[in-house]
């Protein structure tokens, strides 16, 4: 079915009207709990990505790839908060070093051995990694990386792609182009889109780049845009920051090893802090040095930068994630991406499926090839309809349509997902 006709919208926007009462009606302490929690946070929540409507179900516990939500439903994980939990939930080797260090105190205003632990596994995985900062979040990892780069260059501004994310910082947040506290903006992947936005660079501290736009619908960088980007911060003097919170999961020394492009400064966070908060900068040595207390340049605080918990939690969460693993979840990647692609032809169901290994974006429109499509195709009913109906069927992902595989999961459960996402298919088109 076209997706997009009128008589198509008609249809999915009664379907949701039908999956909303659903929703209520199957998840009635959740609905309960929401409303307790408004007393004292805005909207019930502390978190804008976890809303949807008519309300998102509250959690009550999880192990492996299951989830356990307050009315009691299981729910497959294919969210793992945003793809931090690359091996699922509470994996025991993690768990124990937790366990491990929590007998031995948590945070001191000194530095650790453990930060040496994580920090050698990040300097030895890549390859562009001299030396790392950490932070508490990938947001703050960002923002250090830019002033980190506004220090070492001696200018201000720094630019992003559109659809681009780089956390909660408004400096690098592309809405907020224009705005004085804003960054320029240019088109990711449009050679000469950027050239046009960013002239010769030579005002710039540093270009982000994602890549794979992430919250733009996994969309991957191309090579070719990258080495281009490459070439041009050379010339311009400016840094180049692959934001490389999410996709270091997709390969061992992250998406810059399959690329074979390395930037001069590279922001992380998620998967390394094994299920904790954390967020880290890492590059070569002569720019890092620039947060050196000795050297006094940029000064960079942080009470909990390298607490214990999640040091421990990140070098065991870096172990259990070798190269045999990260090919595994990526080929279940592949195998669910293709099998989403498959279900949806066979019903003729236009929607577009873009990947990334582990990563996946079901997004409601044929032929979505670029984040402001994908972005456009976000305001269907079908969106929203196939994210509540997969919920009913167990299946937890991002509303905005991603998938995303972790450690825990085997053939077995993406076949079963499979499943379940062929009969919320036979619903939806019926
Ligand atoms: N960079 C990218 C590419 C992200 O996807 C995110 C979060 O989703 C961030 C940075 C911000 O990380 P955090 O939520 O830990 O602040």
């Amino acid at each position: 079915m076209s997706v997009t006709s009128d008589k198509a919208v008609r249809h999915f926007g009664d379907q949701l009207a039908r999956a909303v009462e659903t929703h209520r009606r199957r998840n009635p302490r959740s609905e309960a709990a929401l409303q307790q929690l408004a007393q004292w946070l805005p909207g019930g929540d502390t978190r804008g990505t976890t809303w949807f409507e008519p309300f998102p179900l509250v959690i009550e516990r999880a192990q492996g790839a299951e989830m356990v939500d307050l009315d009691q439903h299981q729910l497959v994980d294919f969210l793992g908060n945003y793809t931090s939990l690359v091996h699922g939930h509470r994996p025991a080797p993690v768990t124990a070093a937790i366990q491990e260090a929590l007998e031995r105190g948590t945070v001191f205003a000194a530095p650790l051995l453990e930060q040496g632990e994580l920090a050698s596994r990040l300097v030895g995985r890549i390859a562009s990694v001299d030396l790392v900062r950490f932070t508490n979040s990938g947001t703050e990892a960002n923002l250090l990386a830019a002033n980190i780069a506004r220090s070492v260059t001696g200018r201000q501004r720094v630019a992003v792609g559109e659809f681009s994310y780089h956390g909660g910082y408004e400096g690098l947040d592309w809405h907020n182009a224009g705005r004085s506290t804003g960054p320029v903006v240019f088109p990711a992947n449009d050679v000469e889109g950027t050239i046009e936005a960013l002239g010769d660079g030579r005002d710039l501290a540093a270009i982000f780049i994602e890549l794979v736009q992430h919250a733009g619908g996994v969309m991957p960088t191309s090579p070719e845009y990258v080495e281009f980007l490459r070439d041009f911060t050379r010339e311009s003097g400016a840094l180049l920051v692959f934001d490389e919170v999410v996709t270091l999961r997709l390969a061992h020394g992250g998406r810059q090893e399959a690329l074979g492009v390395a930037p001069d400064l590279t922001s992380m966070g998620k998967i390394i802090g094994g299920g904790l908060p954390i967020g880290a900068v890492g590059g070569g040595a002569s720019v890092m040095e620039s947060t050196s207390p000795q050297r006094g340049a940029l000064l960079h605080n942080g009470t909990f930068n390298g607490n214990r918990l999640a040091m421990v939690a990140g070098a065991a969460a870096l172990d259990l994630l070798d190269r045999s693993a990260i090919e595994r979840i990526n080929g279940l990647g592949d195998r669910l991406a293709e099998g989403i692609r498959e279900a949806a032809t066979a019903r003729d169901l236009d929607v577009t499926v873009t990947s990334c290994g582990s990563l996946l974006t079901v997004h409601a429109s044929p032929d979505v090839r670029t984040a402001a499509q994908g972005q456009a195709a976000a305001s269907q009913p079908l969106r929203r309809l196939l994210h509540l109906k997969l919920l009913e069927r167990g299946i937890f992902i991002a509303p905005r349509g991603e998938f995303v595989v972790s450690t825990a999961m085997d053939d077995n459960v993406i076949e079963s997902a499979l499943a379940s996402i062929d009969r919320t298919f036979d619903d939806v088109s019926t």
